[in-house]
């Protein structure tokens, strides 16, 4: 039986395609093992948003090669769609497979003979127009399925519309049967994942589904306790689906709406599909229906042409925001984006201190949120990691918490209560005889 493994670089949506070209090989008799097993064929999913994505592809072949040095390497995904050949020339590299061929790896590469040169299939990316479904099945914990992929905005930061192409989604049947074999496995929670979720619903080129039916259609499936949306822009985040959220008791109260620049001016320099009050509103409306809901912001700092003025609109924005924490990405020059051609570069240092000042309001700002949620009766669901005899998981609404380990416990939603929050900015849970409670 021929071994292979998997590395994985980047987004939720990757780990999602990883492990369905996982499941591919296994239906197909290879036997799916860990990077270090030695194995006769290494996939390497990579990432274009990645910082020095070439090197650390580079890196990672080259671990692979000190492992297995007969291995067959494949690599695929974002950087792979980008730059095939550069690719192609990294030493120990055996194939590069683009966006379409991905998903065709075992047809396409039959048998990983190696050849005298690397083979490099990668179409153009406007040629990609089928959407391949699929969800990650790593431990029952949590599972990521994939609704959506590509992108029809043109954001003058993003490469992702270049490595995915056009925005298309799987039908809600599809999507449907998907959760069903998900909920066979016992999975408790469903992380819908997609480049543009909001955009759900283009089928053969067309608008014909909703995402609003979607997340109702999927609330009817019997077996899965929670459902979570990965991230959503905030101009397509409507109150249709707020109001939703707010009275389902499988989609949690959890958001992750991208922002990206609290001042308008840096918005529209980024292309971005609408302002701060659009976003505000969206936040406000969250929190009425919601009051305990978290919301997670992604930020970008140092975008050309943002001034200390601007970087302290945004600031200032976020401050006097009611959200839970920040994903801070410091802006970096990517190659084919209109945003590297802009004027105003912002030095490296001052991009370093300006995220520097975000991640300590993010840290203030989960403190702030957890606080807040001191003596509130939550439900608990249980990971497999554990540090130092503990045990962790999350609550409904994103609340990070600590037990002491129970192998029991694993996979299990528990209601507990929440008590401190530690200095680790994890919170600690009420003594386990009263906690573990059946659900
Ligand atoms: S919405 Fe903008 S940032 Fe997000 S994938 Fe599309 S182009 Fe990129």
């Amino acid at each position: 039986m021929r071994k292979v493994a998997f590395y994985t670089l980047g987004c939720k949506l990757n780990f999602s395609e990883t492990s369905t070209i996982g499941r591919q090989f296994e239906e197909k008799g290879y036997k799916k093992v860990e990077f270090s097993d030695t194995p006769d064929i290494y996939i390497i999913n990579t990432c274009s948003v990645t910082d020095n994505a070439d090197k650390k592809c580079q890196k990672i072949v080259r671990e692979a090669k000190k492992i297995a040095p007969n291995s067959y390497v494949a690599i695929i995904g974002c950087y792979a769609q980008l730059k095939p050949k550069e690719i192609s020339e990294l030493e120990g590299v055996d194939a590069v497979l683009g966006a379409a061929e991905k998903f065709r790896l075992l047809e396409l590469l039959d048998g990983f003979v190696k050849d005298d040169a690397p083979k490099v299939l990668a179409t153009e990316i406007k040629e990609t127009k089928e959407f391949v479904s699929g969800y990650s099945m790593n431990d029952r914990t949590r599972t990521f399925l994939k609704v959506q992929d590509g992108c029809n905005y043109k954001c003058s930061f993003c490469t992702i519309p270049l490595a995915r192409g056009k925005s298309r989604s799987a039908t809600i049947a599809d999507i449907i049967k998907n959760a069903e074999e998900i909920a066979a496995t016992d999975t408790k929670e469903v992380v819908l994942t997609g480049v543009n979720i909001g955009d759900f619903g283009i089928i053969d080129g067309r608008r014909q589904e909703r995402l609003i039916d979607l997340l109702k259609e999927l609330d009817k499936v019997e077996g899965i306790e929670r459902f979570r949306i990965s991230s959503i822009e905030p101009n397509l985040l409507d109150e249709e689906i707020i109001e939703f959220c707010g009275q389902s008791d499988k989609f949690v109260p959890h958001f992750h709406i991208p922002l990206q620049s609290g001042s308008d001016k840096m918005l529209e320099l980024m292309r971005r599909r609408y302002r701060t009050d659009l976003y505000k509103s969206r936040i406000t409306e969250i929190k009425s229906q919601m009051p305990d809901a978290c919301i997670g912001v992604d930020v970008i700092i140092g975008f050309p042409g943002e001034t200390e003025e601007d970087f302290l609109d945004t600031y200032n924005f976020l401050n006097e925001l009611d959200v839970a924490y920040l994903h801070v990405f410091t802006y970096s020059e990517r190659p084919n984006t209109d945003a590297v051609h802009m004027d105003g570069v912002v030095p490296k240092a001052e991009r370093a201190k300006r995220s520097k000042m975000l991640r300590i309001l993010s840290d203030k700002k989960k403190r702030a949120f957890y606080e807040s949620q001191i003596g509130t009766q939550r439900t608990v669901l249980f990971e497999h990691d554990i540090e130092e005899g503990k045990m962790f998981g999350f609550t409904e609404n994103y609340v990070r918490v600590e037990a002491k380990y129970d192998p029991a416990l694993v996979n299990e939603l528990k209601d507990i209560e929440l008590v401190k929050v530690n200095d680790q900015n994890i919170v600690e849970i009420k003594e386990p005889e009263i906690v573990y409670e059946k659900h």
